[in-house]
């Protein structure tokens, strides 16, 4: 018998099937950074190593491992700290470990007299961050299959496990990563030790959630470990060495460089999260016509980068730190001087990973690498104390590392970054001693910045829109305004485009040239994440956006993607967007685009403002949202997409709930039953958010 085409395709995609299953999907996975082993220097870079956990702890001679699932990088942070404070304190041999490096199979063999910790961000919509998807998917298979014991043999009961959640009770499926994977582990038999925590970014209280839940965990894993605490002693992960024979100008001397390819001048791709394209602005004005306040609009030119976008992705951009706060820094720790002295930095044992390639120097950590504008954490407070430059100055770092109430009084409300704050409690007096480890690991990495693309990939597939408000931030009774790391040095970029005299109005002093001038002509690194922020793919259904100040950013692609749609002919559904303001003539955004693809649009499209200083009282979104219920549940009835982007910690969950009686009442349901129609159009991605 012979075999037609279907049954050809069947086998086809059976053969597939298997070749991934047995492959682990090696051959579909997307090469990892290309240029990664450029980090290692000495340390364990990503290439090259082990993924087999069990081997890569044995032959460190570690007994305890600290799992993250991070997007943002605290959640590396923390394990980082519980790495240092369960091997300073308890004398554990402690490594961290990206989630993405290791296979999993083997779990069921995880010795018991180990440890291992998960660290693990909710990332959206309750997803794992990306680097935790592989482990995710893993453990929660339906038929999750280890190497030696099966799932009927609760496979795990060997692994015990630590776990801490970093969450944002602003979002709908709080802190879901680590209750999922705590749940699963025991579910398989693994046996927690403490209880797992969570700590809520929503609330703004992650930091004392973590440190007020550790405390307890070190003691219930000192007992089932048998683990004696000692007097923490200061053991630096990191070896930094000057060298005399090296010089900055040297060719071979990192200077804010990403990665080898970067550092030689011939950067190639592909471009990813770690690998940025240094990016032409093609274009950029200011949006705002209000004289305290600041909004910028970019064009990011991305032809011949080989990168790519659609319709409602995020682009990352790369920033660095203000020169005023580098030298600020250098200054209290006395490094000025040096700031040019070329270092190498190693890990002093093969699980420290180093966070930035070396041979660099002081001053190109401090600008390029490390996030050093951050609010200070209590835990770091603690451990500068040791390192104080007297008896005095010491006293007071201990006491407010150890007083939550006076932290929040006298740190955090003052919102000093990490140099204000040193030289504030020593009154100018330097910190000599400081180990400059101590700043690799106790300061988390500069971070990209995302931004909703405020274009259209249809319109203009070369050129990403980039909508950002600069963040100034003034707190009566803080002694500094704060300055957002990334706007401000965008706002830089701009002002230098457009020829300024000054572009540095606040004294940043920004090296907006980039490492040895590479970035001159005005130019960014970036990289594109795709989102699953998205249009329906069938442009005549109906469409709702909410999306109040810089939230806007990607309706105004969405907008222009339909408006370029309807001009060619397609048939484009009813297109409605809430936007809100202070008012109309100092912040709304595109106000004459609008116009223009109203007109495109052949009264397919309608914009609502809520204005909300025109009149006495406020008027925001979600008020003209109630006042639409009647068209607005008529649309969803005829399936149309609901999208909310911008300010997470309050509107977006407001959205969410006016929604929900809109639904209720407009049906005549009751409100429990309003709420669930809501989740449901969250499941079937009917209801879509892009907040932040
Ligand atoms: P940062 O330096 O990161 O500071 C940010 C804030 O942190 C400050 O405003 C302040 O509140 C606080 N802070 C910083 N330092 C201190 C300190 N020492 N003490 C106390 N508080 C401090 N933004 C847009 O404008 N447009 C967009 O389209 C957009 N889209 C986004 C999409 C996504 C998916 C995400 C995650 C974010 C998006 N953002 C957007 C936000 C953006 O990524 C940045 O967070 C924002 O621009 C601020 O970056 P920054 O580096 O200028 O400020």
């Amino acid at each position: 018998a012979s075999l037609d085409t279907l049954d050809i395709i069947v086998l086809a995609v059976l053969l597939l099937g298997t070749i991934a299953y047995f492959t682990k999907g090696t051959y579909w996975a997307v090469q990892k950074d290309p240029y990664a082993s450029s980090m290692a220097n000495g340390s364990a870079g990503k290439s090259g190593k082990s993924r087999n956990i069990l081997e890569r702890m044995e032959e460190s001679g570690k007994n305890c491992v600290i799992f993250y699932g991070s997007q943002t990088g605290t959640a590396e942070d923390y394990a980082s700290r519980l790495a240092k404070e369960g091997s300073s304190r308890f004398g554990l041999k402690t490594m961290t470990a990206d989630l993405e490096e290791y296979d999993y199979e083997n779990l069921d063999q995880f010795p018991e007299d180990k440890i291992a910790f998960f660290v693990l961000a909710t990332y959206g919509e309750g997803e794992p961050t990306d680097n935790a998807v592989e482990f995710y998917e893993f453990i929660k298979g339906d038929d999750v299959s280890f190497s030696e014991k099966s799932a009927e043999e609760s496979p795990l009961s060997n692994l015990k496990y630590v776990a801490f959640g970093l969450g944002n009770n602003t979002y709908e499926h709080y802190n879901s990563m680590v209750r999922e994977v705590n749940k699963t582990l025991t579910k398989l038999g693994a046996q927690r030790i403490g209880d797992a925590g969570e700590g809520d970014d929503g609330a703004g209280t992650m930091e004392e959630d973590f440190l007020a839940w550790k405390e307890p965990m070190w003691t219930a894993l000192s007992e089932a470990m048998n683990l004696e605490e000692r007097e923490a002693v200061y053991e630096p992960v990191y070896e930094v060495t000057e060298r005399e024979d090296l010089d900055a100008s040297q060719e071979t001397v990192y200077l804010g460089e990403p990665n080898k390819n970067h550092l030689e001048g011939h950067s190639k791709g592909p471009y990813n999260a770690h690998n940025p394209y240094i990016a032409p602005i093609a274009e950029s004005h200011e949006l705002f016509n209000d004289k305290t306040r600041n909004c910028l609009h970019m064009e990011i030119d991305i032809a011949g980068s080989n990168l790519s976008y659609t319709t409602g992705d995020h682009i990352a951009v790369w920033p660095n730190n203000a020169g005023r706060e580098v030298d600020r820094l250098l200054d209290v720790v006395d490094l000025s001087k040096k700031r040019d002295t070329v270092i190498s930095v190693k890990g002093l044992d093969a699980t420290a990973k180093v966070p930035f390639p070396t041979p660099t120097t002081y001053d190109t950590v401090m600008r390029y690498q490390l996030e050093i504008c951050a609010p200070v954490s209590r835990q770091f407070v603690s451990t500068l104390a040791q390192f104080a430059p007297n008896d005095e100055v010491k006293e007071k770092m201990n006491k407010l590392g150890g007083d939550k109430d006076l932290f929040a009084e006298e740190v955090a409300k003052k919102n000093f970054n990490i140099a204000q704050l040193l030289a504030h409690v020593s009154n100018g007096q330097k910190w000599e001693k400081i180990p400059f480890s101590l700043f690799i690991e106790g300061l988390n990495k500069i971070q990209p910045r995302y931004y909703s693309i405020s274009s259209s990939s249809l319109v203009q597939k070369d050129k990403v829109s980039i909508t950002a408000i600069v963040e100034s931030v003034e707190v009566p009774g803080a002694p500094h305004v704060v300055k957002g790391v990334t706007t401000n040095y965008l706002l830089s970029l701009m002002l230098k485009q457009h020829g300024e005299e000054n572009p540095d109005p606040h004294g940043l002093n920004y090296a907006i040239t980039g490492p040895r001038n590479k970035y001159d002509g005005v130019h960014v690194p970036v990289h594109i994440r795709h989102s699953n922020f998205k249009l329906p793919s069938d442009p005549s259904k109906p469409i709702i956006m909410v999306g109040p100040g810089t939230g806007v950013a990607p309706f105004r692609g969405f907008v222009q993607e339909r408006a370029q749609q309807a001009k060619s002919g397609e048939n484009v559904g009813k297109t409605i967007l809430f936007f809100g303001c202070r008012n109309r003539t100092e912040d709304f955004l595109y106000k004459d685009e609008w116009e223009k693809w109203t007109s495109d649009l052949n009264g397919q499209f309608e914009l609502v403002t809520a204005f909300s200083r025109e009149q006495e009282k406020k008027v925001y979104v979600q008020n003209k949202l109630r006042e639409r219920a009647e068209e607005i549940n008529k649309l969803l009835e005829q399936k149309a997409y609901f999208y909310v982007c911008g300010d997470a910690a309050n509107m977006a969950r407001e959205v969410n709930d006016i929604l929900a009686q809109i639904i209720s009442e407009q049906r005549g349901v009751d409100k429990k039953k309003g709420e669930d129609i809501v989740k449901s159009m969250r499941a079937s991605n009917q209801y879509q958010e892009d907040v932040w």
